[in-house]
């Protein structure tokens, strides 16, 4: 079981991570390989089996850890907690 709260501090620890960061906005075919979402695993490309290519399905933000190592989030924290919520990994009664 996730939170909230816990869902912020993992993205800004992200932010803080990352070297450089790149948005992928939904439609963009520059995606290249199946991408999930770090936070909630949310799928944020998907195969466009007649040609063959990736295609970006959730928008979301590449964080540049180093020159091999990168990680996807979505773009939008609501698309994270709805995810988790399907999941029912999302425990939304913790305040603060
Ligand atoms: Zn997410």
């Amino acid at each position: 079981m996730t939170n909230k709260k816990d869902v912020v501090r993992k993205r800004k620890k992200l932010q803080s991570m990352a070297r450089k960061s790149y948005i992928f906005k939904r439609g963009d075919k520059r995606a290249s390989t199946p991408r999930i979402c770090v936070v909630c695993g949310r799928p944020l490309t998907s195969l466009i089996l007649r040609e063959g290519t990736y295609i970006t399905t959730c928008s979301h933000i590449r964080f540049y850890i180093s020159d091999v190592f990168t990680l996807d989030c979505c773009l939008d924290i609501h698309s994270c907690y709805r995810t988790l919520r399907q999941k029912g990994e999302l425990n939304e009664h913790v305040n603060g």
